[in-house]
């Protein structure tokens, strides 16, 4: 077992991590920009590190003064989060190269699932249904012109090195084809430094559907069930909740299956996600994998009751697979809503001032993942997450009205958050009725202001 584990990561993330080690015996050393200074993660951690400046670039980024910090505090492995270094394959192979454990999977798996078309190559050859689309890189307008023949509008022009609901253009018609590939494959260039793109039909209505595994990187894979992220604003997630309701047995059945599979044929080592697209006739294709710990990982645990960061952390010390599959079952439900610092009626604007706290929430099956303290600066450097509030009930119904209670106890002032816009979700008749897909939030007005 690792004697020191360093966390490469901040925010509420940081501290989840944090916890996972206390209780497994782990000492635990933070790295953190001059931003972060006065954060909870480095009160707690044993030892902690300032890495740079505020801008990620120059700290959270920072692989050489990230491994450094490692090295001088003598730390066995990294814990990288997510965001910032998580799916960052050129730095899981210098930790390899450095005797420093990476916590996760191996480089090489890590740069093949973020090649999202190499990634829908392997799945598709694994025999996973994926998305019906190209498996190279869609260079010019032609062979845009060919494949919409093959598949039909609309179609979905995505970055191979997307991520984060960036560089994607949907395309109605033949007319804005040109156009969007031109402007999707510069974009691409622009923000992931990989120009290439492909094509996939667009989904419509569609539900996005998520399967998270585990494997031990010694051919041992486990499922832990799914989770519905389907709320999303410009294709970022909002509430994630599991189970997924209305997936007819069969159908769910095959589409844990399927994850398995998948992940079984990479060999996959440490957490992962596997995320998939149900359309209105419960099909399901594979969109991409995530070869880290999701922001939305506490719902899983909250409906299966196992710690993913803690295995995490125990498969990559060698240990084999800490829990059989006849072990996680799914009991009752749970929501997850992002608490972002952004203003949900004013275009998600996002806000920043120093926070006030009046009231956390609490109660019965409420889970409150955040590094938030009274009177501490919301910065504009990062993520705009300040929290996530989890709620857990035997039925959904229950789920729902505990998230209400907990929206409405959770008293904070000094920037805006998107509480409020939460408070009219849980009461949406829609929702509660569980008709839900990726358009949810545009269809029922909830973007536009017409709710505001
Ligand atoms: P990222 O890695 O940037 O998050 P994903 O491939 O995971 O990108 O897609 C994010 C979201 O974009 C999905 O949850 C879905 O809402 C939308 N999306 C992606 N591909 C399609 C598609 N083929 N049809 C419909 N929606 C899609």
């Amino acid at each position: 077992m690792f004697r020191k584990v360093l966390i490469a990561n901040r925010g509420e993330i940081a501290l989840r991590i944090l916890r996972a080690c206390k209780t497994l015996g782990i000492k635990t050393v933070l790295v953190f920009s001059e931003a972060d200074r006065y954060s909870l993660g480095v009160k707690y951690a044993d030892e902690a590190f300032c890495i740079g400046p505020p801008q990620a670039s120059k700290s959270y980024l920072n692989i050489p003064n990230i491994i450094a910090a490692a090295e001088i505090s003598g730390a066995d492995a990294i814990h990288p989060g997510y965001g910032f270094l998580a799916e960052n394959a050129d730095f899981a192979e210098v930790c390899e190269s450095c005797g420093i454990k990476f916590i996760g999977p191996s480089s090489k798996v890590i740069s093949l699932m973020g090649d999202k078309i190499a990634a829908r190559k392997v799945m598709y050859e694994a025999g996973v249904p994926v998305i019906p689309g190209t498996f190279e890189p869609v260079e010019d307008e032609k062979k845009a012109i060919s494949v919409a023949k093959d598949f039909g509008f609309p179609l979905i022009i995505k970055a191979a090195g997307g991520g984060g609901g960036r560089g994607m253009r949907i395309v109605k018609d033949e007319d804005g084809l040109k156009g969007a590939l031109m402007i999707a494959k510069s974009e691409a260039e622009a923000a992931f430094n990989n120009g290439a793109v492909y094509i996939e039909k667009y989904i419509e209505g569609a539900r996005h559907i998520e399967v998270q595994i585990l494997g031990d990187g010694k051919g041992n894979v486990v499922h832990f069930y799914e989770r519905d992220c389907s709320i999303q604003r410009r294709h970022q997630k909002l509430i994630e909740e599991s189970p997924a309701i209305g997936i007819p047995k069969e159908v769910k059945e095959k589409l844990l299956e399927s994850a398995v599979k998948g992940a079984r044929a990479i060999n996959y080592e440490g957490a992962g996600t596997l995320e998939f697209l149900l359309d209105k006739d419960n099909n399901f294709y594979f969109m991409e994998m995530n070869t880290r710990i999701q922001v939305e990982h506490p719902v899983t645990e909250m409906v299966t009751g196992h710690d993913l960061v803690k295995y995490q952390i125990l498969i990559a010390s060698g240990e084999e697979m800490p829990v059989k599959q006849e072990d996680i079952v799914q009991r009752g439900h749970a929501i997850e809503c992002r608490i972002n610092a952004e203003d949900p009626f004013n275009n998600f604007l996002p806000s920043i001032g120093t926070l006030k706290i009046f009231s956390l929430p609490g109660g019965p099956g409420i889970r409150l993942d955040t590094a938030i303290y009274n009177n501490i600066e919301i910065l504009p450097y990062y993520d705009s997450l300040i929290a996530k509030l989890i709620s857990w009930g035997l039925t959904r119904e229950e789920a729902i009205s505990r998230m209400r209670n907990a929206l409405e106890e959770f008293l904070i002032e000094g920037v805006k958050t998107t509480i409020p816009l939460y408070l009219r979700i849980m009461e949406d008749k829609e929702y509660i009725k569980g008709n839900i897909s990726i358009n949810f939030l545009e269809e029922r007005g909830f973007l536009n202001g017409e709710r505001g």
